[in-house]
């Protein structure tokens, strides 16, 4: 027997739960597939538990940097209840609150591993072999998210690598910790096991989180350093082995052979589509699914599938690898299906209601290392390559007011890149304590196109850490011709 549902949504991940829920307020009905855990990477092994991890040590070197708090701050982190409090955070791997609120949104949930038998065909095999079929009357969304890249490097895979999944949710700290990699997930648990008590050392091809500004790495690659990271930037391993005794042998290309109890790659993601049976619909397995704005799937001609039916939101689509851009892709994702399935009109021009604008050039990231690295929009370098005539203003945040009554000796630095032509803001990056609160009015700025003469009358309180902008403005000066 076959099951009908407006729309069918494989993977129950923060994204997926969205689009169906989007559609279901637009009135579709709409079923969710989900092999694991409902509520997928970011409840149980990426954004909640890591920053559940990282932020006990953040909070205490907070205290330590301010006289007359630190005097009364002299231990080390507990590791044995950060890490019980991490487990609270990721529900102790157990989805029923999940599972709950999907009910309550009016989804019907389909436990089990979902592949292409058809257009709008979905089989689901449950764990206990038994098979439910399922078809789609208007839409089908694959929200299957990505998993870890394993490098090709001779022994890694039999050496049992720590991947994100194991660095979020172990059970204890190792000793000796190797970080294969220099992106944001390898730069956030150096931080986070550093805290812990674990020697780190991280091995990084190149520069430190090489997407943000470069004196964003320059100040993480430091700051690890002075955690007592040992940074090692333009290296790799040729070979990894585990012995018997369970401890890991790393070997670089001098032959020096590194020891630790545990290895962990975050050397990147690979999608999840090597099982969804997408031969069966004329899709190539093992790729990411290119999507237009509205995140309908693209075919190899560049063009949606005949009859429209196909959308993909979430790490799969690699538009964005980030749980809040997934879910704003969701939001016009679910909201597309309605409008289409009833009729209604669609909004698809560029930053309408129906489409993903905001993940061209218009995305904020924070990375939680200590200090976070905030940032939203192009860099200066990337802008440049996309042809804009720029200006760049940079400001040491120490100097601000609000930054100094915050933490003594507050080090940061904020970078505003300008497009000269419209004079307004097209990249922001904040490192320092506590960023990632401004964050928002950055992207704000940079969504609205904000002109600078009118940003100029965004007056920030006094005394707080925005205040930076203000600085940043002055630096720019004032245009006051307008
Ligand atoms: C360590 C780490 C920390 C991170 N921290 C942050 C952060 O702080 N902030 C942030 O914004 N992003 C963060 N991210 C990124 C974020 O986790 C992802 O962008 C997000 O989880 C993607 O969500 P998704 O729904 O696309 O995929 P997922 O969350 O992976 O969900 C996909 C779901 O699909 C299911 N599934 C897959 N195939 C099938 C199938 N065939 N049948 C049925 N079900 C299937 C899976 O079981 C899974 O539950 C982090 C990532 C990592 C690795």
């Amino acid at each position: 027997m076959t099951t009908e549902y407006d729309l069918i949504v494989i993977g129950a991940g923060a994204i997926g739960e969205n689009v169906a829920d989007r559609a279901v307020q637009g009135g579709l009905s709409a079923v969710l597939v989900e092999a694991e855990l409902v509520g997928g990477e970011c409840s149980y092994w990426a954004c909640m538990p890591s920053k559940a991890l990282l932020r006990p040590g953040e909070a205490l070197r907070s205290a330590q940097h301010i006289e007359g708090s630190k005097e009364a701050v002299t231990g080390e982190l507990d590791a044995q209840a950060v890490l019980k409090r991490r487990d609270s955070f990721a529900s102790n791997w157990d989805d029923s609150g999940q599972v709950e609120w999907v009910k309550g949104a009016g989804i019907d949930l389909v436990r089990g591993h979902a592949t292409f038998t058809g257009v709008k065909e979905v089989e689901v095999k449950a764990a206990d072999g038994s098979v439910t079929r399922l078809h789609a009357r208007h839409a089908v969304t694959v929200s299957t998210g990505s998993v870890s890249l394993l490098p090709d490097i001779p022994g890694l895979a039999d050496a049992q690598p720590w991947t994100s999944r194991e660095a979020t949710s172990a059970k204890s700290v190792p000793a000796r910790l190797v970080i294969i990699g220099g992106g944001v997930v390898a730069a956030e648990m150096a931080t986070a096991y550093a805290s812990l008590g674990s020697v780190v050392t991280m091995l990084s091809r190149g520069k430190l989180l090489a997407k943000e500004e470069e004196f964003a790495g320059l100040m993480v690659t430091e700051s690890l350093r002075a955690l007592g990271v040992d940074v090692r930037v333009g290296e790799s391993a040729t070979e990894v082995r585990r012995d018997d005794d369970g401890i890991v042998h790393t070997t670089l290309p001098d032959g020096t052979v590194l020891e630790s109890e545990e290895l962990l790659v975050a050397a990147g993601r690979l999608p999840r589509t090597g099982d969804l049976g997408l031969e069966a619909i004329g899709l190539t397995p093992n790729q990411w699914l290119d999507t237009d704005d509205t995140l309908l799937v693209l075919g190899d001609d560049g063009k949606p599938l005949d009859g429209e039916w196909l959308y993909a939101t979430g790490d799969v689509n690699h538009r964005v690898l980030l749980t809040h851009q997934g879910k704003y892709q969701a939001r016009a994702c679910g909201d597309v299906i309605a409008a289409r399935a009833t009729g209604q009109p669609v909004s698809d021009a560029p930053w309408g209601r129906h489409v993903a604008t905001a993940d061209h050039e218009a995305v904020p990231q924070v990375t939680f290392t200590d200090p976070p690295v905030a940032s939203v929009g192009l860099t200066a370098a990337a802008a440049e390559k996309a042809g804009y005539r720029t200006k760049v203003v940079d400001y040491e945040i120490g100097n601000v007011a609000g930054a100094s009554v915050h933490t003594d000796g507050y080090t940061g630095k904020a970078r505003m890149v300008v497009d000269e032509d419209r004079k307004v803001v097209l990249g922001v990056t904040f490192v320092g304590p506590d960023v990632q609160e401004l964050l928002t009015s950055a992207t704000m700025a940079v969504v609205g196109g904000i002109p600078l003469d009118r940003l100029w009358h965004v007056v920030p309180a006094y005394p707080t850490i925005s205040e930076v902008w203000l600085r940043l403005l002055e630096t720019y000066g004032r245009d006051d011709s307008a």
